[in-house]
């Protein structure tokens, strides 16, 4: 399957990213508002946001495409952080 005809959640409408708190500040999840990442037991599975260009699902019901994907993971690969990042309070918008 090419890059172009896969499906990426990141470009994805039902991704959403959220902020969820941490000992000393925030972290920035992403989570699926179609709820289809579940953990083994069945809760709701959140990813950490700078993994979220590995989601790529062979096929998705749901998917709802925001726009051109090439133009967009280009943008997302070179904006996304390399690792979780914590933002203090300060930083907070
Ligand atoms: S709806 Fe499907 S493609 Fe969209 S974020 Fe959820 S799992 Fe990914």
């Amino acid at each position: 399957m090419s890059e172009s005809e896969r499906i990426y959640c990141a470009n994805c409408m039902r991704c959403k990213l959220v902020q969820t708190e941490a000992d000393n500040g925030h972290v920035l999840r992403v989570r699926c508002t179609a709820g289809l990442w579940k953990k083994k037991l069945g809760e709701e599975k959140l990813y950490k946001y700078f993994t979220i260009a590995r989601r790529t699902p062979d096929e998705c019901e749901f998917y709802e495409p925001m726009g051109d994907l090439k133009e967009f993971l280009k943008e997302l690969k070179r904006s996304l952080p390399v690792r979780d990042e914590v933002i203090t309070h300060q930083k907070v918008i």
